[in-house]
C-alpha cells in the first residue's frame, strides 16, 4: 500500500494476559512478524507485563507500548506509574486517554494533554485516543466532539512533539462491540481530525501525523480500512489477544 506515512499497527491488551500468556504470544509474534518491514508493530501489554515483554522483543522489529501512564513525574501518588518508569523498560509508546479511562477513570481532555507532554518530556510518543460516543453521533456532533477533544487533548504540544504524536480516532460505538464503522465513516471521521490538526499547528504537521483507526479491527475488514487515505494503521483491542487475527489483521494492511 503507497502511503506517505508508515502504518503502525497497536494491539492494546487492556486487562489481560497473565507474563507466562504474554510471553507466549510474543515469541509467536517474534517468528510470525520477522521480515515486516512496512508496518510498525507496537504491542500494549499490562504494566505487570513489560518488564519481560520487553526483554522478549529485544532486537526485533516489535516495539514495546505502554497503556497509561501518569501526568507526574514522581511523588506521592500512590498506584501511579510515571513516563520515566516505562522508559526503563524501553517503552516506545504510550497510550493516552483511552475511552475506557475516559469513561471509568474520568480523564479529561485538560489531563490527558497533561499526560502528552508529561510523555514527550521523556521521549514517549503518546497514542492520544478520541472519538465520538454513539448519542453524539446519532445527534449529528460528532465533529464537534472530534474537535474539542482534539482542542483540548493537544493543548500545549509544539509542532514538533505533535508530529512524533499519534492520534488514535475510536468511536465509542465501535470498541468492543463488534461495530466496525464502515471505511467510508473512518476516512470522513480522519480527514476531518487532519483537517483539524492542520488548523490548530500547520500543514506539514498534519501531513505527517499518523492517525489509526480503533473498534472493532479484525483479519476481515482490516484491507479495507487500512486503504483510506488518512487511516494510517490500526489500534486493535480484542483481536490483538491471538496471535492469529492479530498477525492476520498486520499481514492484510500492507
Ligand atoms: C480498543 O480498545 O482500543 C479497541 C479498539 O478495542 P476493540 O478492537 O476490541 O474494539
Amino acid at each position: 500500500m503507497d502511503k506517505e506515512r508508515k502504518l503502525l499497527i497497536a494491539g492494546n491488551w487492556k486487562m489481560n494476559k497473565t507474563v507466562a500468556e504474554a510471553l507466549d504470544f510474543v515469541q509467536d509474534l517474534r517468528r510470525e512478524a520477522t521480515g515486516i518491514k512496512e508496518v510498525d508493530i507496537v504491542v500494549c501489554p499490562p504494566f505487570t507485563a513489560l518488564d519481560e515483554v520487553s526483554k522478549a522483543i529485544l532486537d526485533t522489529n516489535i516495539r514495546l507500548g505502554a497503556q497509561n501512564m501518569s501526568e507526574h513525574q514522581g511523588g506521592a501518588y500512590t498506584g501511579e506509574i510515571s513516563a520515566g518508569m516505562l522508559k526503563e523498560f524501553s517503552v516506545r509508546f504510550v497510550i493516552l486517554g483511552h475511552s475506557e479511562r475516559r469513561q471509568y477513570q474520568k480523564e479529561t481532555d485538560a489531563l490527558i494533554a497533561k499526560k502528552a507532554l508529561a510523555a514527550h518530556a521523556a521521549s514517549l510518543k503518546p497514542i492520544i485516543c478520541i472519538g465520538e460516543s454513539l448519542a453524539e453521533r446519532e445527534a449529528g456532533i460528532t465533529e464537534k466532539v472530534l474537535d474539542r477533544q482534539l482542542n483540548g487533548s493537544l493543548a500545549g504540544l509544539t509542532k514538533e512533539q505533535m508530529q512524533e504524536s499519534v492520534v488514535a480516532y475510536e468511536p465509542v460505538w465501535a470498541i468492543g462491540t463488534g461495530k466496525t464503522a464502515t471505511s467510508q465513516q473512518a476516512e470522513e471521521a480522519q480527514a476531518f481530525v487532519r483537517r483539524t490538526v492542520a488548523a490548530i499547528f500547520d500543514d506539514t504537521v498534519a501531513r505527517r501525523l499518523r492517525i489509526l483507526y480503533g473498534g472493532s479491527v479484525k483479519p476481515s475488514n482490516a484491507r479495507e480500512l487500512m486503504s483510506q487515505s488518512d487511516v494510517d494503521g490500526a489500534l486493535v483491542g480484542g483481536a490483538s489477544l491471538e496471535i492469529r487475527s492479530f498477525i492476520d489483521i498486520i499481514k492484510n494492511s500492507i
